[in-house]
């Protein structure tokens, strides 16, 4: 939101993916993708449907294992080869403190349904994070208060309207304090007139400098918050950008397809 990209090159990206390899049997899904994030960057990743976006994005948060390639938190990097980490040093800590610090918000929102929206706020950084629970309901309350939702601590998921839940797992995954938050078309799966809510919420953490990855089909949201502009066709990036350039000066025609046929 604050074109780090362009002002910190000097320094290391927060998270870096470099040449990353993904397939499923035969069917070979990602074929060399690289991204630099810098502290503050927000960057989108859009494509048409089935070119890689979900996949690229869990490889990134180890939801899924790079066949080779590597992924680098704040200079520690996992190398990978042969669809196995490259260094020893890849042990259980150090995957689970990649993945709390690589927060995902899904399409489905995925809370818990049998655990209130306080309970759903606080379980993780109780269990993986160590808060005191005291300490973690502070932090929940000023986190909902934050997404507007407050007043639904004790209600159950299934009460709330998928807009106020999305809302919720993006509150939630504040809640691990995140180098980086991944979004996975945070409002795709939401009624039209729910989609404004969960884009606004978004907008606010992304000028208050948080790193941030976003597929979406939302295009004017990424022209809007985006500092980098990345296009997935068919597991390669075809054209990579600030917004200016992806809207207005790419010479990709596939680029120009995809842009005439969803703006
Ligand atoms: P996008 O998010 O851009 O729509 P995906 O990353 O979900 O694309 O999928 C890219 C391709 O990989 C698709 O052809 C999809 O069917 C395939 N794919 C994704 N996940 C799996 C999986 N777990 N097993 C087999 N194929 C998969
Ligand atoms: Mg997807």
């Amino acid at each position: 939101m604050f074109g780090a990209t362009q002002q910190q090159e000097n320094n290391q990206p927060v998270l870096a993916a470099r040449d990353i390899y993904k397939s499923f049997g035969d069917l070979q899904v990602l074929k060399g993708v690289s991204l630099d994030a810098y502290r503050g960057d927000v960057i989108s990743i859009l494509g048409s449907s089935g070119s890689g976006k979900s996949t690229f994005l869990r490889c990134i948060n180890l939801l899924e294992r790079p066949e080779s390639g590597d992924i680098i938190l704040n200079g520690e990097s996992l190398l990978f080869k042969n669809g196995r980490y490259g260094r020893e040093a890849a042990d259980k800590k150090q995957l689970a403190r990649f993945r709390t610090n690589l927060a995902m918000v899904f399409q489905s929102f995925n809370l818990w349904s049998h655990l209130t929206i306080m309970e759903n706020m606080i379980e993780a950084p109780i269990q993986v994070l160590k808060l005191k629970k005291a300490d973690a309901i502070d932090r929940a309350q000023a986190l909902l208060t934050k997404v507007g939702m407050l007043e639904k601590s004790n209600h159950y998921p299934i009460q709330l309207s998928g807009g106020q839940q999305q809302r919720v797992a993006i509150a939630r995954a504040l809640m691990m304090n995140p180098e980086v938050l991944l979004f996975d078309e945070p409002t795709s799966a939401l009624d039209p007139e729910l989609v404004g809510e969960v884009l606004k919420i978004m907008k606010d953490i992304a000028l208050e400098g948080s790193t941030m990855i976003i597929v979406t089909h939302e295009l004017a949201f990424a022209r809007e918050v985006s500092d980098q502009i990345i296009f997935l066709h068919q597991g390669k990036i075809e054209e990579a950008g600030t917004p200016h350039q992806f809207f207005h000066e790419t010479q990709s025609e596939r680029v120009k397809q995809f842009l005439s046929n969803n703006l």
